[in-house]
């Protein structure tokens, strides 16, 4: 077969557009989709300093790769950060792999490892605070990522989530019929002064398979095991297999589902950030009294951490010049 775009041999056929692509063309195609992305969801401005969150495994590998070779077409720039969840062998490989990613793309990394900070990992502190361990995980990564971008004043934090896990949570969110949900899902979220920084996904047009062959062709190290805390039988994992088949059967329907959503978010009811403050302990987010991060540490550890954390995220932003970080 050959590529469509220039007549040399192809190497991947590409079923929603229904052509074959060589191997630099399909890198392009990639490269192409993302820049897209960046653009027509306002996701990162001319200047800003964007913290890539990069877990080890193909997407946020790829995504950190790609932000950088686009860094400087669209003027940005960039700095890793990858927690450390202390879930064994698992996170010694994940932190490994994006140590040698920091180096080989020449971009900083912050490391911020739960042991360090709490002296606790992710299975411990599930136990203690008597929530399931993925929950947890979610609420720290979460609370982390956004403490680094508030504390290091990062314009915004860029995370993996890919085509598939987008159309994953629309149709999970419509099944329940949270359409606040939904409304949510959007590739940017606004800040909120002092109180969170900017999320953004640029991956969200680009399908999972996709990143597996550009990491793939680009011979980019990256994490190929799951999470040892990783279920497939959570509604979550069962859904996005099913969109997956269902993907194979209609390619194409899984990234119309996310374009015409991205067109149409304004037609859903807007969450309402009315009971939204800062947590009177940290001082982020938080929908109550309390962040859940507070929340969780306080009775795992019976101490709230989140005031320990930040001081110490704002101690890794002194060490750089001038509040640069890059
Ligand atoms: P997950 O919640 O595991 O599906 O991961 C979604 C995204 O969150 C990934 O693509 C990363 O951008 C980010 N992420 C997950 N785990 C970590 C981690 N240990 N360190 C940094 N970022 C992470
Ligand atoms: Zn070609
Ligand atoms: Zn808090």
């Amino acid at each position: 077969m050959r590529c469509s775009l220039c007549g040399r041999e192809a190497v991947v056929r590409v079923p929603y557009v229904g052509r074959w692509f060589c191997r630099d063309h399909f890198l392009e195609l990639v490269e192409s989709k993302v820049l897209r992305s960046i653009r027509r969801y306002r996701l990162i401005d001319s200047g800003d300093v964007v913290g890539v969150a990069v877990s080890g495994g193909k997407d946020s590998v790829s995504l950190a790769y790609i932000l950088h070779r686009l860094s400087s077409v669209a003027n940005f720039s960039l700095v890793l950060v990858h927690i450390d969840l202390g879930l064994g062998e698992y996170s010694v490989v994940s932190r490994r792999v994006v140590e040698d990613l920091s180096r080989r793309l020449g971009i900083d990394l912050v490391i911020l490892s739960l042991r360090e900070l709490l002296g606790i990992d992710i299975p411990s502190l599930s136990r203690r605070a008597g929530r399931p361990p993925c929950s947890v995980c979610g609420v720290v990564k979460r609370y982390l990522l956004n403490a680094v971008t508030v504390d290091l004043g990062l314009d915004s934090i860029a995370t993996g989530h890919n085509l598939d896990d987008l159309a994953t949570y629309l149709v999970k969110e419509f099944l329940r019929q949270n359409l606040e949900g939904i409304a949510k899902l959007y590739p940017r979220t606004e800040p909120l002064d002092g109180l969170a920084g900017k999320r953004i996904k640029p991956l969200v047009e680009v399908y999972e398979w996709e990143l597996k062959i550009y990491s793939d062709l680009l011979g980019l190290r990256y994490v190929d095991r799951k999470c040892p805390l990783y279920d497939p039988y959570t509604l979550d994992n069962v859904l996005k297999k099913k969109l997956g088949e269902l993907e194979e059967r209609f390619p194409g329907i899984l990234l119309g589902l996310v374009r015409n959503y991205v067109k149409r978010v304004d037609d859903y009811p807007r969450p309402s950030i009315a009971g939204v403050r800062g947590c009177s302990v940290c001082g982020l987010i938080a929908s109550g009294d309390k962040c859940s991060f507070c929340k969780v540490t306080m009775k795992a550890l019976g101490e709230p951490m989140g005031p320990k954390v930040r001081d110490y995220i704002r101690s890794i932003g002194r060490k750089y010049v001038h509040g640069q970080i890059l």
